[in-house]
């Protein structure tokens, strides 16, 4: 095998406080996170919608559009 090609960095696993795991690329082999993509709301999709059309109209109202 050609070990000279591997990449520097591991594919960590990363634990979240909710029991998600999930790999990323880190310098850590293992890293525990107490949020991620899973648990937190701005990165569900339902939460996120209602968030951003929230700003949206604040940005609006802001700017006068
Ligand atoms: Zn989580």
């Amino acid at each position: 095998m050609q070990e000279a090609i591997q990449p520097k960095y591991h594919i960590g696993k990363v634990t979240c406080a909710c029991g998600n795991t999930f790999e990323s690329g880190s310098v850590k082999q293992e890293l525990r996170v107490e949020i991620c993509s899973n648990c937190h709301p701005f990165f569900t999709g339902k939460q996120k919608f209602v968030d951003a059309g929230g700003r949206v109209d604040k940005f609006k109202k802001k700017y006068g559009i």
